[in-house]
């Protein structure tokens, strides 16, 4: 019998980005989890100086102090055209950028430079479940899809208006909230947590 159900916890959402807070209070929503965040007990933002998505989500999990049980994530885009890139770069990019539309211009325009006519992406995502100082365990989630021009949509977060996932014709910034966390890179990582760690309520 697993005793380490997360229902009825507190745990820490280790993260500062509110799109992706707002995904996890989504999923988390039906397990009486009581839900706070790094900023919430003045965690600062982790320099993400991994090499993978993996090492990433564990040095944010390792960020928050061991009195709590926390999930964590790093994710990003991969365009298959440009080597994965900017996958765990992707906020660092758009930063550099100066904004989520000047580097989702930069990005399609990399893509046209290569001449390949290839837009297949996939956002990524590596979660963390770290229990107190005990252990800690991740989760992998990747969604398939392809990069579209124009940006469409004002829903979600970050990368969401260049991106469709396959068998669908709307973006992630199309779709409202609901139907995109059924579905993404976070859910299909969630879903693994979610089959040893929660009980349906
Ligand atoms: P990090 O995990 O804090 O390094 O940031 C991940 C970055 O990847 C975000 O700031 C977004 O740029 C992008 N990203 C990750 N997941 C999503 C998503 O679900 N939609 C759109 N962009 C995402």
């Amino acid at each position: 019998m697993n005793q380490f159900f997360l229902n009825n916890k507190t745990v820490v959402i280790a993260s500062h980005n509110a799109g992706k807070i707002l995904e996890f209070e989504s999923l988390l929503n039906n397990y009486n989890i009581h839900i706070i965040t790094a900023s919430d007990i003045n965690a600062p933002d982790v320099e993400e100086v991994g090499k993978t998505f993996k090492e990433n989500s564990i040095l944010k999990a390792k960020s928050i102090p061991d009195k709590h049980i926390c999930i964590s994530d790093d994710s990003g885009l991969c365009v298959d055209a440009l080597d994965g890139f900017p996958g765990i770069y992707s906020a660092r990019f758009a930063k550099k950028n100066g904004g989520w539309y000047e580097s989702m211009d930069k990005l399609y325009k990399l893509i046209l430079q290569k001449k390949v006519k290839n837009f297949n992406a996939s956002f990524y995502c590596v979660i963390t479940l770290k229990w107190y100082d005990k252990w800690i365990k991740t989760f992998s989630g990747r969604i398939n899809g392809h990069i579209t021009w124009p940006p469409r949509g004002s829903n979600g977060f970050g990368y969401d208006p260049f991106f469709i996932p396959a068998g669908f014709n709307q973006t992630f910034g199309e779709m409202i909230h609901k139907e995109k966390i059924k579905l993404d890179h976070r859910y299909v990582a969630f879903k693994k947590l979610s089959k040893l760690y929660l009980i349906d309520n």
